[in-house]
């Protein structure tokens, strides 16, 4: 059975094969990268670890060995003696490092950005997507004085308003409310022009951002993203028009995030079933995303999904200033989430690694731990007891195992968890 069917046959979702391949790493032998080495042919060995990697459809123990910021081989029992520094993993779950699609990073220009650092590369995520935190305006500044300086691996989707999220809802300043803004043609340029670094596009259609002009802005989302020939993000749930006249505007590859929110125009209908809409667009290989945020997860409207067979195709955490101390604290959390609601341990990594790793050209070889790999990794102990974990309904429930970070490895380099 290959990885997509497995995972299908748990989630009933195929919506991936839809999705972009992003870069795929060279595949050397693991017999030949041992064969290169006499004593410390490695830089870095995890060893004695649980190793999950859904790309591969590994479930193991294994080794993980580490050369010039790539990953050299994942084998049993790799000598200690050939490493030059040896993390010991004995009784951790070992992953690739995670990624997480929604995220805001770009701290200091209004209010929702934070540090991504202590927040991501030190809890076992190596890579993150900023969801539209800056606009073209503003995107120059977070390439210079955040994405350049952070250990975490940071990618942009730009957001279609030129100003980003500069303000928020609380003093009534929604970005999209003044249309002026909104101008694709800057969006396509800026975007073009940066193309290292961002990797699509996002809009907010919440209409405390929006007033009345969701639609339009839809419509000038669509235009950037055309133009640019990059994915599109949008952002939904109790918006002013409904959601499904979005989702006609919505190509393959493209992303909703929020899916699971509990607001108005959401994915499901007044009887609690899937819109007919929802289930074309997966069709046609529109992707939906968690994006938990502070206001967008329900664990009710997640279960009525999973149990008409609609999981999450990627699972990410909306990681802002207002939601790090609860309820969404990081990706590692939000993961633990999905644990309770029944999903599987290797279908919840495989949606923020090899699942996040193909919505969008990361321009590196990431998500598995796949030999010529970027070397990022994370060590998690998967802590069992009693969890309460809260929703942005502040509706909380008990699982009982939880991910919790230990050691993250990124490019090579070794993050202890804070
Ligand atoms: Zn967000």
């Amino acid at each position: 059975m290959t990885r997509r069917q497995m995972l299908a046959s748990v989630s009933g979702t195929l919506a991936l094969s839809a999705a972009p391949l992003g870069a795929r790493p060279e595949s050397p032998s693991a017999g030949e990268a041992l064969a290169a080495g006499g004593p410390e042919s490695f830089d870095l060995l995890v060893a004695g670890g649980r190793v999950i990697d859904p790309a591969q459809n590994l479930d193991g123990p294994r080794d993980v060995a580490i050369r010039g910021g790539k990953i050299a081989a994942v084998e049993q029992g790799i000598p200690r003696s050939q490493a030059r520094e040896v993390i010991d993993a004995s009784g951790k779950l070992v992953t690739p490092g995670l990624i997480d699609l929604h995220t805001h990073v770009f701290p200091y220009v209004g209010p929702y950005g934070i540090e991504a650092d202590p927040y991501c590369v030190k809890r076992g995520v190596t890579t993150v997507i900023d969801a539209g935190t800056s606009g073209a305006l503003t995107f120059a500044a977070f390439r210079r004085y955040n994405i350049e300086r952070a250990a975490t691996r940071i990618r942009a989707l730009l957001h279609v308003v030129a100003i980003g999220m500069v303000a928020g809802s609380t003093p009534n300043m929604g970005e999209l409310e003044d249309l002026r803004y909104c101008v694709p043609e800057m969006a396509a340029k800026v975007a073009s022009e940066n193309r290292d670094l961002i990797v699509g596009f996002k809009i907010r259609f919440s209409e405390q951002y929006t007033g009345s002009n969701d639609l339009e802005g839809m419509k000038r989302a669509r235009v950037a993203a055309d133009t640019a020939r990059l994915p599109l993000m949008i952002h939904i749930g109790g918006s002013y028009t409904p959601f499904e006249e979005f989702l006609a505007l919505m190509k393959k590859g493209d992303v909703v995030t929020h899916s699971f929110n509990s607001h108005p125009h959401g994915l499901l209908d007044s009887n609690g079933k899937l819109l007919p809409e929802v289930v074309a667009a997966r069709e046609r290989g529109v992707l939906f995303d968690v994006g938990h945020g502070a206001g967008s997860f329900s664990f009710d409207v997640m279960e009525k999904c999973l149990a008409l067979g609609f999981a999450p195709d990627t699972i990410s955490s909306d990681l802002y200033s207002a939601n790090i101390n609860g309820p969404v604290y990081d990706l590692p959390t939000t993961l633990s989430k999905f644990l309770l609601l029944g999903m599987k341990l290797e279908d919840v990594v495989g949606r923020a690694t090899v699942n996040a790793s193909r919505v969008f050209n990361f321009g590196a070889p990431i998500g598995t731990l796949a030999p010529g790999s970027e070397a990022d990794v994370g060590v998690f102990e998967l802590a069992e007891g009693e969890f309460t974990f809260t929703d942005s309904d502040h509706k909380t429930r008990t699982g009982r195992q939880k991910f919790v970070p230990v050691v993250t490895v990124r490019g090579g380099k070794v993050f202890r968890a804070a």
